[in-house]
């Protein structure tokens, strides 16, 4: 079996045509969405992270603007910033770009955003919310992989799903959504004893670790469904955490690292800020 690849770029056009149309809609009322993007210090990945999402609001016509503060920035500092952006009209969306320097307190900043323009939705309300399903903004990366697996034709209902990685970005939450979809969802980490032997109980196997190649074509079932999250630089090279040549003949369907799931995590920040704009300003017919 060769797998079928999930073209994540393509999707993510598909889905941004949506959010094109989403946009002129709200052009016809004055309205243009705005998305603040702070980075801390001079991480060359987060400066990347930061220039993609911004070419993608330029791209679409988003209004985006960039703080950027020297890593000796205080906490207080940076606070003031979000407090600022939280009044500002034309700000919809307000991002602080991860990690930030150790003397910052994430989980203060996180705090401190508005819940109304959280389109990474890492705020406890948000994150509160969509445990419960309430209507409300979804977190971009796991979105993505959901929109995805929808848009395959998968039916997620009584699916045993397996998430590799348990971080409060990626591996929690894309296992709530799809818990809520009525998967039955297993979590593995770092203190996970035989991995393999969970893994390969997979129908769809969530990959988000940040470890190059640590699944391979033996870990994984016969026909699943491969999602890779990850994402390392390995001679210079971008690669997943899932090793792609081997386990393309064991799995039903794969994403490719580049060109999968990174491309629809961009997406879905912009139809964030696309819902956070609409919900805040516009006039509803
Ligand atoms: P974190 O470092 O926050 O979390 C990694 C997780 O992997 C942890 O839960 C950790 O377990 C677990 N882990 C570490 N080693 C092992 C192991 N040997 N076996 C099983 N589990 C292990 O990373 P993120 O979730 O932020 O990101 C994961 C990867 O996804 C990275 O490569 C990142 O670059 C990429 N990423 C890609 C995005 C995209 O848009 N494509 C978006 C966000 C991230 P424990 O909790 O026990 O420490």
């Amino acid at each position: 079996m060769s797998a079928t690849i999930i073209d994540g770029k393509q999707l993510a056009q598909k889905k941004g045509e949506m959010i094109k149309t989403a946009l002129e809609r709200l052009k016809t009322q004055g309205i243009t969405p705005g998305l603040a993007v702070m980075l801390v210090g001079e991480d060359p990945a987060s400066e990347t992270y930061v220039r993609n999402k911004q070419r993608a609001c330029e791209r679409m016509g988003i209004h985006s603007r960039l703080i950027r503060l020297p890593t000796t920035a205080t906490e207080q500092h940076l606070l003031d910033h979000v407090v600022q952006l939280n009044e500002d009209p034309h700000i919809d969306g307000i991002l602080v770009q991860l990690p930030l320097p150790v003397h910052i307190s994430t989980e203060t900043v996180i705090r401190a955003i508005s819940p109304e323009k959280d389109v990474d939705c890492f705020h406890p309300l948000n994150v509160g919310k969509m445990i419960l399903g309430e209507t409300g903004f979804l977190p971009c990366t796991p979105h993505g992989i959901l929109v995805m697996l929808k848009e395959i034709g998968v039916t997620l209902s009584g699916k045993h799903v397996v998430v590799v990685g348990r971080s409060h970005i990626v591996g929690k939450p894309v296992g709530q959504l799809l818990l809520n979809e009525d998967a039955t969802v297993t979590y593995c980490h770092s203190r996970t004893e035989n991995l393999s032997s969970f893994t390969k109980q997979a129908d769809i196997l969530i990959v988000a670790v940040g470890r190059a190649n640590l699944i391979t074509e033996a870990d994984v079932k016969e026909g699943a469904i491969v999602i890779d999250v990850g994402m390392n630089r390995v001679n210079n090279k971008l690669v997943g955490d899932v090793e792609f040549a081997s386990v393309r003949d064991k799995a039903a369907f794969l994403t490719p690292v580049p060109g999968g799931v990174g491309p629809m995590t961009i997406t879905m920040l912009l139809e964030n800020t696309v819902y956070a704009a609409t919900k805040a300003r516009a006039v509803m017919a």
